[in-house]
């Protein structure tokens, strides 16, 4: 597992703004952040990090299989196919609800 991060004040991304008790980012910053990150590191494409990080079509674990398996992801218990943390899958499965009213 990673080691706990705790916030200091100060946005990661690197502007220098000062952040609220318990934040790591000024708003949208942590957008930023990620951006700059795979503009330095996958050119800014998700295909090149999944090519990059071995999760790309012909290696063996997706990166969908590795997030059910590591990343604490679910399926979608009405077999739909849908995956994602389990928040996610609980408002997935509103719209299942929705689209049976
Ligand atoms: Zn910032
Ligand atoms: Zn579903």
């Amino acid at each position: 597992m990673s080691e706990r991060l705790l916030p200091n004040g100060f946005c990661w991304c690197g502007c220098g703004r000062e952040v609220g008790l318990g934040k790591f980012f000024a708003p949208g910053h942590d957008k930023q952040a990620e951006a700059a990150y795979m503009a330095v590191y996958h050119q800014g494409s998700v295909a090149q990090l999944l090519a990059d990080t071995d999760h790309g079509p012909d290696d063996e674990v997706s990166i969908r299989d590795a997030a059910l398996k590591h990343g604490g992801w679910e399926t979608c218990p009405r077999g739909c196919g849908y995956a994602g943390a389990a928040a996610s899958v609980r408002n997935h499965l509103k719209k299942h609800s929705e689209k049976e009213d």
